[in-house]
């Protein structure tokens, strides 16, 4: 048998929105510093249709396909961050159908907020439960097929139609291979959640006849992303092929090898990990922007590997869509109320929120907003901690919470800061660098203007911090946490001690030229105890 094309695909019933191949870009300083023989990613983020992403080539089938083409509305299931209820509403707009939304409850971060105040400003029914169980229970006809009249899109739309989509991504990736533009690689990773994606690919793959294996990461837990149920959907996939395209065999003859990879998942879905973490951080040097719940874990593994065997060419398949979306400005107050107040709710671990919500934002906003270039060269910046675009974002910030402060006090605070970091645990570092990419990037989440902070005139910027300090929780902590840095690094600096009528350190530092030599500190010698007294009240 020839390799299948992707004009054995267009021969199925689909919405055809799906066109254009999606780009191949090569990553070759990441490959180097991974040891990896050759890095490419296919680039669904850059899908033209709705705002990129992978699931639009599922629906791609699914919404073509009986009982969805049909009707004039869906109900459909996702977290209150979900990337299908994103795509779905998206979709519902395009087509004039009406989406009915049920969302669960996930740890917000601001990705998972931007995908929610989307999903609230387009579509008109919304239902909220406090947890995936709850609704299973409360709404046990949104896993089945249809409900109050109306048809429901499974979990992730993945269906054996939807999965077609994938199977034409697949055939499209074949042709690039043969028009030579990346070389065959030797292992391709992908995010799986409800199984769609890698199911598809799998026999996209075996049909263009790649000589591959799929590495397909776990981001939901086990329960629901077994082997088992992965090898269902991929014969399930073959059937709806063969259903359509009679010349195919019934059965598969051979499939490329595919496996799926647990060490990523963390604490479990929706929950962002370290691991991902540094994945995020690593293609942002390459204007790469992954989202926490998929494709940062699905890196975080490809990473992982490079570390333990000798790999070859491998791919990265990037399947999140672009950010950040459009939404009202008055989006929270269209949540259902029990969600207004859950997501008011401060958390104990709030904290650690704030590091992965950073990382988050800061993925957000270098998309869409801006970059982590673009900013005006500061060619003296030497900070060891901070990079000088987060130099720029601190003392932009000082100037609005410090109204007294001179341009020289200001020009010096960020170095203060980094000098003060130098020591921090590592933690504490990336929470610090979370916390100035939110602030910085934050807006579009919020509700604000399209713009990164440093490019707001200084009394825009002054509103800004008032209303974060408004949102209470998580927001509010940043705005706190940014103007204590600021704070810190402003009173390190010797010139604005005599105002608060602090005379400096008596023992000055060893490395301080004016420091006397040290005998001769008669003041600092006086206050010292003499050997064996204890302080009064202490019995010894
Ligand atoms: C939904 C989704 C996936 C997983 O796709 P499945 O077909 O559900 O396995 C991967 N990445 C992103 C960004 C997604 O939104």
């Amino acid at each position: 048998m020839d390799p299948w094309s992707t004009h054995h695909l267009d021969l199925i019933p689909r919405l055809g929105w799906v066109t254009e191949p999606t780009p191949v870009t090569e990553h070759a300083a990441i490959a180097r510093r991974l040891g990896l023989g050759g890095l490419w990613i296919k680039r669904d983020d850059r899908l033209a249709v709705l705002c990129g992403g992978t699931k639009p080539r599922k629906l791609d089938y699914l919404l073509a396909a009986k009982p969805f083409a049909a009707a004039d509305g869906w109900h459909a299931a996702g977290s209150i961050g979900s990337g299908h209820l994103v795509a779905l509403a998206q979709a519902a707009k395009q087509l004039g159908r009406q989406l009915h939304a049920h969302a669960f409850w996930v740890p917000p971060s601001p990705q998972i907020l931007d995908n929610l105040a989307f999903v609230a400003s387009h579509t008109e029914h919304l239902c909220f439960y406090e947890g995936r169980v709850r609704m299973a229970l409360r709404r046990p006809q949104l896993f089945s097929s249809a409900y109050r009249g109306r048809p429901v899109i499974p979990p992730g739309a993945s269906t054996p139609d939807a999965t077609l989509g994938m199977v034409r991504a697949g055939l499209e990736l074949g042709e690039q291979i043969r028009e030579g533009l990346l070389p065959r690689p030797e292992r391709i990773y992908v995010a799986l959640g409800s199984g769609g994606t890698a199911a598809g690919l799998v026999v996209g793959l075996s049909l263009a006849q790649v000589e591959t294996s799929l590495h397909a990461v776990a981001t939901v837990e086990r329960s629901l992303s077994s082997a088992s149920r992965l090898r269902d959907l991929i014969h399930a996939t073959w059937r709806a092929l063969h259903h359509h395209l009679p010349r195919l065999e019934p059965h598969p003859t051979q499939l490329i090898p595919w496996r799926i990879d647990r060490q990523s998942l963390g604490r479990g879905y929706a929950h962002e990990s370290d691991a991902g973490e540094a994945a995020m951080t690593l293609l942002l040097t390459e204007d790469v922007q992954l989202e926490g719940v998929y494709t940062a874990k699905a890196m975080a593994s490809l990473q992982r590997d490079a570390k333990r065997e000798r790999l070859g060419p491998c791919l990265f398949w990037h399947t999140a869509h672009r950010g950040p979306l459009p939404h009202d400005d008055n989006w929270q107050t269209r949540l259902p109320a029990a969600l207004a107040r859950r997501l008011a709710r401060p958390s104990g671990s709030s904290r650690r929120r704030l590091l992965l919500a950073g990382g988050a934002a800061a993925a957000l906003g270098l998309v869409g907003i801006g970059r982590v270039t673009g900013y005006a060269p500061w060619p003296q910046w030497q900070g060891a901690v901070l990079a000088a675009w987060e130099a720029q974002v601190l003392r932009a910030a000082a100037e609005v919470f410090l109204p007294h402060a001179t341009r020289e006090q200001l020009d010096l605070l960020p170095m203060g800061v980094d000098h003060f970091l130098c020591t921090m645990p590592k933690g504490l570092i990336l929470e610090i660098h979370g916390l100035i990419a939110l602030v910085e990037h934050g807006t579009t989440p919020l509700g604000l203007r399209l713009s990164r902070l440093t490019e707001l005139p200084p009394p825009e910027r002054a509103e800004f911090f008032s209303r974060l300090e408004g949102h209470r929780g998580l927001l509010a902590q940043a705005a706190r946490g940014l103007r204590d840095l600021c704070l810190m690094g402003f009173y390190r600096q010797p010139s604005t001690w005599a105002a608060l009528g602090y005379e400096g350190p008596w023992v000055k530092r060893s490395d301080d030229p004016s420091a006397d030599p040290r005998p001769e500190w008669p003041t600092y010698e006086a206050l010292k105890a003499s050997r064996g007294v204890m302080p009064k009240g202490v019995v010894s």
